[in-house]
């Protein structure tokens, strides 16, 4: 299995969220390794639904040997043991004390029913992009052909 390059959104708005992010970060390199880089958090408004909970936003790089399936199993058990108990139904979104997004998995395209990578809804938000171009601003999304910067100046 070739080695691939990893991009995760992390998001959390419940509980203590610095130590959520730094929780997810621990249990992600148990399994991981190392992050080859972490973008500085960011404070966002919740995206697609209303609270009064603000979340903290951060996007981590790695490099994995794990097929996207597994990664997706890893990061779904990370959110359980970080004591997420609503998932997001119908397009529904809530409060979560920690929400991992596989956004990239190298130059890879899936669309399986439990896996889209690109994330389809990364390029429109800012808590994604904005981290995300801060540790990798020349890297190209696989479909829209157009480096994280770029997008970033789209939205
Ligand atoms: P949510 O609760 O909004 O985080 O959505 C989680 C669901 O999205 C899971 O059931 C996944 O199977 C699905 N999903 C599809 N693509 C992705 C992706 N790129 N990263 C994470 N979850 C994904």
């Amino acid at each position: 299995m070739e080695k691939e390059t990893i991009y995760l959104s992390l998001g959390t708005n419940l509980g203590n969220r610095e130590q959520n992010l730094i929780c997810a970060i621990e249990l992600l390199s148990r399994i991981l390794g190392n992050p080859l880089a972490i973008a500085p958090t960011i404070e966002t408004k919740p995206w697609g639904f209303q609270s009064e909970n603000l979340f903290l936003n951060t996007v981590a790089a790695f490099d994995t040997i794990l097929s996207p399936h597994e990664l997706l199993a890893a990061t779904q058990e990370i959110e359980r043991t970080l004591g997420r108990t609503t998932k997001s139904i119908d397009g529904e979104y809530k409060d979560r004390p920690i929400d991992i997004d596989i956004l990239l998995y190298g130059n890879n395209i899936i669309n399986s029913p439990k896996l889209t990578i690109p994330h389809p809804l990364m390029h429109k938000r800012l808590f994604v992009l904005q981290p995300l171009a801060s540790i990798a601003p020349q890297l190209q999304h696989p479909i829209l052909n157009k480096s994280m910067t770029e997008l970033l100046k789209e939205i």
